[in-house]
């Protein structure tokens, strides 16, 4: 038998799997039923089949276990890794077609049954984010208002105010990424009942589907209202991919025993605060002051604006109603609400419609209000729904990373490219001057700020949507005024990004940080991480390289390369005693470090990361000084003050960085770390379970992590993620330093052991680094929980805060270049396929130097279609690509 049957009687299960048979009672928990098939389970198994009484009129794989209602399939599936069918299903078009079925059902769609509380079921909301690039609209139930459970927020791109929090004699100034009104709110209630609000207590069932492939998100939940009266609530939600001013709700109600009157309120909401983390909230919260709040018929209004930073914002919201019904409304200071009342009839389903537009003065001139009534009285939930779904299939033709042989990570890698469109699309930025926050517009953790996670995330832009990564490599430009100002104020010639950027451009990092384990204050260095200029740099490059975009450099890219350079050469120092240069007070990515054990400042020397990245750095600029023509450079040169000293001290720090690199060619993270003391890793290990924000434990036991050797992510490392090893080898040789010939699988080793996956950006950079030195096994194992990020939470709760973009985009990129063995840094696209054992087939789109091309590769061959001719390498063979002519190549 290829399936195990589980055949749900009664209060038992009984698991079928040829003669063997376990009875399992259902008074006992899920986890006994899955350790239970578990071992049951072989290779030869092709699905999990299960019969019995369903409990829910929303799944119907809904069972009774533990006392609660349990959606089997979704609980097992993501485990167990296989198809989990009904009988029904098979019986109806036959085993093979049903896996299909479930194989194209749940690689597109995100669902969840039942309803969670605290930081799981926020976390829910923040992965059902639906958007478009212009704003994101928390995944929650129209009916939640802000709570420990609930956190229905709007983000709009770009949308910071910068607002004072007295702390005993220090006056703290945060920019926050703004919460802006609540527009989603829709609610009921029956008789005189209080107003249905989405608790365990009031919910009988409930089960939300987020659909991938055109952004609607469904949520049907079944109310249990005061004695016994039950109502059907279907909510359905589509941010306009096309429209990016506009999203749409359905709202339909249906009384299930009972007839009487029913109520429904819906508002634009201008009283929210931002409270999305807990840990900011006793900071000040209140962003927006509502101008404006009126409502004519069936539209309402909200003007408000921000208290500082002046960003003015329209909200409309225009209300369907049933043809024989009125709506009543209340105008208060800060909220507007539109209330209908009507008799409903047991069994009868009665529809509402919402339609909302936002427009703020950071894309828009004019009558903010007015733009968004034109936009929020246009349509129809339906056509919004449409115009979504045709552009969303635009984006996929273009995204869509195909996996065959493994549903689970197709499914995870729709879900981050799905997250990455909500945080910014080609539909919504193509004008707006805004990056994409660590965080998308998906939550209020690090405030919205932009950091070099734009490493991780820019090139996949850049090889998908050039437009678009070019408009966010503006958001750069912008701000160069910004950094050469911050350069100066520290003492240094150029430019010099901030860590955390906003709206201005300027240094966003915390001072002080709060360690909320010990509830301690103390100093934030994190903000000399001086390598996100490098990012900025390496993202210019990555752009010229891949689009080859002449105007775009010499009109905003080498600007931004010269004055970068001019901050590097001013801030390298030559040591006479070494006859090398060095770089000081730079800390690198790995956070737990800030400062040398007993030091009064914060800062290290000689930051591999950052000293490797300087010299690829000066290295391209040389070379991409030959790419403007002579006349251009020198206008650049003048007005950057770059000058031709400028260019031999560049050509001298290229060969004379300092890396400190200790006897078996391990590159040391920074000059002294060898010096620290090794940490006892299983002791923490068992004395705390997870360990991956040890920099918290050890402070709240009142040590530092700053006297171990110990790192939160890839730091050395994060050279090979950026550069190939042959130009690794290149900057080492530039520099004049031998290493033996094993060396990345030494510094891979020792870092790995030392590691403790505190940020998401950590597994993500090894897994490569794993492959290429042959670990398949150890590889496959950091992609897949890198994958798993955010749908897993594995940080246990940060997710309810925001996703995490860079992990998203980095499992992306991973896919095509590690697995795809794509490799585009060169003059040549060359490939190297190496699909994990589980992958049949990998199909993808990438643009490589203005040409679009389709890959399709095999464990035996790569196809590949190119929209012009084309030379490429595979497996080191090289082969001509005729434009539009399919090429079979070998693996
Ligand atoms: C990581 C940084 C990252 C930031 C924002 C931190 O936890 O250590 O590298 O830039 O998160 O994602």
């Amino acid at each position: 038998m290829v399936v195990i049957k589980l055949l749900f009687k009664e209060s038992q299960v009984i698991m079928k799997d040829n003669n063997i048979e376990e009875i399992i009672s259902l008074t006992n928990d899920l986890e006994d039923l899955k350790d239970c098939l578990k071992k049951l389970l072989e290779t030869k198994h092709k699905a999990i089949i299960m019969e019995g009484e369903c409990q829910s009129s929303f799944s119907n794989t809904v069972y009774l276990v533990d006392g609660k209602l349990v959606d089997v399939r979704l609980a097992l599936m993501d485990e167990i890794g296989l198809p989990v069918l009904t009988q029904a299903e098979v019986d109806k078009v036959g085993l093979d077609d049903a896996i299909r079925e479930f194989y194209s059902y749940h690689t597109w769609h995100l669902d969840y049954h039942g309803i969670g509380a605290g930081k799981k079921e926020c976390s829910k909301e923040s992965l059902l984010t639906i958007g478009n690039g212009f704003f994101g609209l928390r995944g929650a139930f129209a009916e939640a208002k802000a709570s420990d459970d609930h956190y229905p927020a709007t983000y709009i791109a770009g949308l910071f105010n910068q607002l004072a929090t007295p702390i005993g004699e220090h006056e703290v100034v945060n920019e926050d990424f703004v919460n802006a009104p609540n527009a989603q709110f829709i609610t009921f209630r029956v008789n005189d009942e209080p107003w249905f609000s989405p608790e365990a207590a009031n919910i009988l069932d409930c089960y939300r589907s987020l659909n991938l492939k055109n952004g609607e998100l469904t949520i049907q939940l079944l109310a249990s209202i005061g004695d016994g009266k039950e109502v059907l609530v279907r909510t359905k939600k589509v941010a306009n991919m096309k429209d990016r001013h506009q999203y749409a709700l359905s709202y339909e109600i249906t009384p299930i025993n009972f007839s009487g009157e029913i109520e429904i309120c819906s508002q634009i909401d201008g009283s929210i605060i931002n409270s999305g983390v807990e840990r900011y909230r006793s900071l000040a919260s209140k962003h927006l002051v509502v101008k404006e709040a009126a409502i004519y018929k069936d539209v309402a209004y909200l003007g408000a604006v921000t208290t500082q930073s002046n960003i003015e914002l329209g909200i409309v919201a225009k209300l369907s109603i049933p043809q024989d019904m009125a709506i009543e409304n209340e105008v208060e200071d800060e909220i507007v609400t539109q209330k209908v009342t009507f008799r409903a009839e047991s069994g009868v389903s009665y529809l509402f419609e919402k339609q909302v537009a936002i427009f703020t003065s950071n894309e828009t001139t004019g009558n903010l209000v007015q733009k968004a009534t034109e936009a929020a009285t246009k349509n129809s939930y339906m056509i919004a729904k449409a115009e979504s779904t045709s552009s969303w299939k635009d984006l996929w033709q273009q995204i869509d990373i195909k996996v065959t042989g493994d549903w689970y990570s197709q499914k995870l890698l729709r879900l981050h490219n799905f997250h990455l469109m909500v945080s910014a699309s080609p539909f919504a930025n193509y004008d707006l001057d805004a990056s994409i926050g660590a965080r998308g517009l998906h939550g209020e953790a690090y405030r919205g700020h932009i950091f070099w996670d734009e490493i991780y995330i820019l090139p996949y832009y850049i090889l998908h949507f050039p437009e678009t990564a070019k408009q966010i490599l503006l958001y750069r430009y912008k701000r160069l005024p910004a950094a050469k100002i911050y350069a100066k104020e520290h003492g240094y010639k150029g430019a010099m990004f901030p860590w955390q950027s906003g709206l201005y451009g300027d240094e966003q990092s915390q001072v002080l940080h709060l360690n909320p384990l010990s509830g301690q204050w103390g100093k934030d260095y994190s903000s000399l991480q001086r390598h996100v200029s490098l990012a900025v740099v390496y993202n210019v490059w990555y752009y010229y390289h891949i689009t080859q975009d002449q105007e775009f450099l010499a009109k905003y890219g080498m600007e931004i390369l010269l004055e970068v350079a001019k901050f590097w050469l001013s801030k390298a120092t030559e040591n006479p005693e070494t006859k090398r240069y060095d770089i000081h007070k730079v800390m690198g990515p790995n956070e737990f470090h800030d400062k040398y054990p007993g030091a009064e400042e914060g800062g290290f020397t000689n930051n591999a990361y950052t000293n490797m990245t300087v010299v690829w750095f000066l290295e391209a600029l040389e070379r991409l000084k030959l790419e403007i023509p002579s006349d251009k450079l020198k206008g650049l040169m003048e007005k950057t003050g770059f000058t031709d000293d400028d260019w031999q001290k560049a050509d001298d720090i290229m060969h004379r960085l300092t890396l400190d690199i200790d006897e078996n060619g391990v590159i040391g993270q920074y000059q002294g770390f060898f010096e620290l003391k090794e940490f006892d890793w299983d002791h923490y290990r068992e004395k705390y379970g997870n360990i991956y924000r040890l920099d918290r434990l050890l402070k709240a036991e009142g040590k530092s992590a700053n006297d171990y050797k110990v790192t939160k992510q890839a730091d050395a490392l994060m050279a090979f993620y950026n550069f190939d090893k042959n130009q690794i080898d290149e900057i080492l040789q530039d520099l004049n330093y031998q290493l033996p010939e094993d060396y990345l699988e030494k510094n891979l080793h020792y870092y790995l052991a030392r590691t403790s996956h505190g940020s998401t950006l950590s597994r993500i950079v090894h897994a490569p680094l794993a492959e290429e030195i042959g670990n398949r096994q150890l590889a496959w194992k950091l992609f897949s929980e890198a994958l798993n990020s955010d749908y897993g939470d594995i940080q246990g709760g940060t997710t309810a805060e925001g996703i995490h973009t860079g992990v998203m985009a980095a499992t992306l990129m991973v896919t095509l270049s590690t697995f795809g063995g794509v490799n585009v840094r060169g003059d040549m696209l060359t490939l190297n396929p190496n699909l994990p054992e589980k992958w049949e087939r990998l199909a993808f789109n990438l643009c490589f130097k203005g040409i679009n091309l389709q890959v399709t590769m095999t464990k035996d061959d790569v196809r590949l279609l190119a929209d012009a001719d084309i030379s490429v390498s595979i497996k080191g063979r090289m082969y001509h690509l005729v434009k539009n002519t399919c090429l079979l190549g070998a693996v």
